[in-house]
Order: C-alpha cells, then sequence, then structure tokens
C-alpha cells in the first residue's frame, strides 16, 4: 500500500527534491526594462539572455504603436474569437504573417505554447502516428502528449534513423505528423528540412515545424529557415515574442489546415483571444526587422563564436543563429559561472535540466541587434576572464 502524504508535505518534499539537485529556479526581479542594458541588483548590466533577437522589445517605436493601438482598440479582447468575435487587427494581422511565411493563411494564438500545443492536439488523435525529435521544445513535447496520438521521438537531428522509425511504425497510424523545431532553443542548431519534407512526402506524413527561433531572423526577409530552404511545411508555427518583440503566436498552412485548427485547437477555442493592440502593432514590429537588424544580431553571433576558443578554453555550439550555448556540463558549475559573469556585470543565463539534457548544463548568450561591438567587447572579457573556466 502507498503510504498516504498531507499534501504541504508533498510540496515542501518536491522542493527540496529540486534544490538538493541544483535544478531550483528563482527568476531575479529586474529595475528597469528589459532590453540590453538592464538594472540588476542596483547595478548597471549587460543583459546577453532573451530571445529578442532583433532589439525591438523595448524599440520606442514599437511602444508607441501599442499605445496607439491600445487607445484605438482597447486592451483585452474579451473572450475567445469564436464567442465574441474577431476583431480587424486579429484579421489583418493574420494576413501578414501568412504573407510573410508564404502560407495561405495563418491564426493567432495568445503564446507559442498554446500554438504548438493546440496544434498538434488538433491534428493528431490516439488513432495516430506522431514523429518527435528527441530536443524538440517542450511546447512540442507537451503538444504530443495532449493528442494522444502515438509518439515516437527519434535521436536529434538524424534523418536516417527518423526512416528507419517511419518504416517501422508509420502503418500504426492512420494519419502521421513529423514535428520539430527549425532552429533548436537550447543548442542552436538546425534540423535537416528538406530531408523531413522528403520524408514525409515519401511516408504519407504531415510536416509541422516550429520556427519560433528562426522567424524575424533567417530566411529571406526574415521569412524563417522553411522559406531559405525553399521547404513547405504542412504547419507551420510562429512566434511573436522573440524576433518581433511582442507576444503571441500563430500557426499557418494551407485554408483548410487553419480551419480544423480554428475548430480543433482547444488553447485556441477555450482561451481569451490575444489583445487586439498586439496584432495591430505587428505591421510596426514588421517594419523594424529589418535587413540590417540581422545583419547586426548575426555578426555579434559570429564574432562571439569566432573570438571565445582564441581568449578562453570555451567552445561554443556551432550553428549560423544568434543562440551561442557552451556547454558547462554539471548545473552546479553552470550557475557559479552565471554568478560570477553577473559580478562581471553581464548577465548570461544558466540552462539546466529539464530544459537539457542531464549533464549538458551550459551558458547560453544571446546578443540582440540592440547590442553594440562594445557590449560584445564587454561580454568577451568577461566570458575570458572566468577563472573556473577560462
Ligand atoms: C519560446 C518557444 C515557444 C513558446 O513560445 P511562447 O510564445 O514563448 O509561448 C515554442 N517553441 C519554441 C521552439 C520556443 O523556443
Amino acid at each position: 500500500m502507498t503510504r498516504t502524504l498531507p499534501f504541504a508535505a508533498h510540496v515542501l518534499a518536491r522542493l527540496d527534491e529540486l534544490e538538493r539537485a541544483g535544478l531550483m529556479r528563482r527568476p531575479r526581479v529586474l529595475e528597469s526594462a528589459a532590453g540590453p542594458r538592464i538594472r540588476l541588483g542596483g547595478r548597471d548590466v549587460l543583459s546577453f539572455c532573451s530571445n529578442d533577437y532583433l532589439g525591438l522589445a523595448s524599440h520606442p517605436e514599437l511602444a508607441q504603436a501599442l499605445a496607439d493601438a491600445a487607445l484605438s482598440w482597447g486592451v483585452g479582447s474579451g473572450a475567445s474569437r469564436h464567442v465574441s468575435g474577431s476583431l480587424p487587427p486579429h484579421v489583418a494581422a493574420q494576413k501578414e504573417l501568412a504573407r510573410l511565411v508564404e502560407a495561405a493563411d495563418a491564426l493567432l494564438f495568445g503564446s507559442g505554447y498554446a500554438a504548438n500545443v493546440g496544434a498538434i492536439q488538433a491534428l493528431a488523435g490516439p488513432e495516430d502516428v506522431v514523429f518527435s525529435d528527441a530536443l524538440n521544445h517542450a511546447s512540442l513535447i507537451d503538444g504530443c502528449r495532449l493528442s494522444r496520438a502515438r509518439v515516437i521521438v527519434h535521436p536529434h537531428g538524424d534523418p536516417t534513423a527518423l526512416e528507419t522509425l517511419l518504416r517501422a511504425h508509420r502503418s500504426e497510424g492512420r494519419a502521421a505528423l513529423i514535428v520539430t523545431d527549425s532552429v533548436f532553443s537550447m543548442d542552436g542548431d538546425l534540423a535537416p528540412l528538406r530531408a523531413l519534407r522528403s520524408l514525409a512526402d515519401r511516408y504519407d506524413a504531415g510536416l509541422l515545424v516550429d520556427e519560433a527561433h528562426a522567424l524575424g531572423v533567417l530566411g529571406p526577409a526574415g521569412g524563417g529557415l522553411c522559406r531559405e530552404q525553399s521547404v513547405v511545411p504542412d504547419v507551420l508555427v510562429g512566434t511573436l515574442g522573440k524576433s518581433f518583440g511582442l507576444a503571441g503566436a500563430f500557426v499557418a498552412g494551407a485554408e483548410t489546415l487553419v480551419r480544423l485548427i480554428e475548430n480543433r485547437a482547444r488553447s485556441y477555442v477555450f482561451s481569451t483571444a490575444p489583445p487586439p493592440a498586439i496584432a495591430a502593432a505587428l505591421p510596426r514590429a514588421l517594419a523594424l526587422a529589418t535587413d540590417a537588424r540581422r545583419a547586426t544580431v548575426l555578426g555579434h553571433a559570429r564574432r562571439i563564436r569566432a573570438e571565445l576558443p582564441r581568449r578562453s578554453r570555451l567552445r561554443p555550439l556551432p550553428g549560423p543563429a544568434p543562440i551561442v550555448p557552451v556547454v558547462i556540463g554539471e548545473p552546479e558549475l553552470t550557475m557559479r559561472a552565471s554568478a560570477a559573469l553577473l559580478q562581471r556585470g553581464v548577465f548570461v543565463h544558466g540552462i539546466r535540466p529539464p530544459t537539457v539534457p542531464a549533464g549538458t548544463s551550459r551558458l547560453r548568450i544571446v546578443p540582440t541587434a540592440a547590442h553594440t561591438h562594445e557590449d560584445v567587447d564587454r561580454l568577451l572579457d568577461a566570458l575570458a576572464s572566468l577563472p573556473e573556466l577560462a
């Protein structure tokens, strides 16, 4: 018989487990707006730990567009769009986003998490099978679970292994869906999208690509990795809270696909629509997402990857994205390195399990287009001066 545990004791025991594993998270409270230069603990600090790749999150023109839109359209949308209807900014933003990713239609969600969970649950059920990369984002994993489909996890970035699994398990599902990040959020590497597209075609599967970390940064006009590689996914998920400095997300694809998701995705149907002002500010975010900003952030990332091995023992993982991970290993050492950087006025987030696999805790360095050349100098100086790691 299982021993019963009073609820409060259960909560304390779970917290204690986290503490002892070095996995307790206690997010810091900033004393300023988010941005490349923040105020933290009474000090001015450089921040290299957002996903605000283009530096738009605190851009005054975007803030102004949002404020103007709030005065025109109000703040809250009031209910799910199935209840109180769509507002013109929602519809216009969907058109713009569909154009950006060259899809027929798109549907706004309150967050990328909600978009992924809702899209997968809408598209796959207990009769179906989903093939998922081992390093997919938590929201894709949770969508797979919520769908109650058979889920086959394949080794990261390995289309050969995926093909073996498709051959073995495709017939176990009525419909099949292959699900992947395009730029992986913690490693910054790229999915083999062309190989995935060709496997999807050969095995009668749909392809869902989450472009959260590519949109705005990679591809022609920041249209993402699918566009860069001329791959047409069946389902494309993009977020507005990263490169575009706003909040929310969208799912894009054929009109039929979007109609199905609009009707079946529970995180859409049973959730209040995103604020119309966010949707109305999107055109300004897209206008500010220029090639010049993309070039700046990609240049910073290239420079950090090139200089760090020259100036220290640190070896960033390779990749074209502005996510520069430096794997340390154990969570304690990673968090000590992050604390030592903060002492030097540089905020770099330490990433631990369950966000990354055990033994691969890392510093995740993310420059933005709002950082200067000198900001990157200071980051490199701080990293090269860490006694534990240098
Ligand atoms: C951040 C992220 C999401 C979630 O998007 P939110 O809008 O922050 O909820 C989904 N997928 C990936 C790959 C992400 O990195």
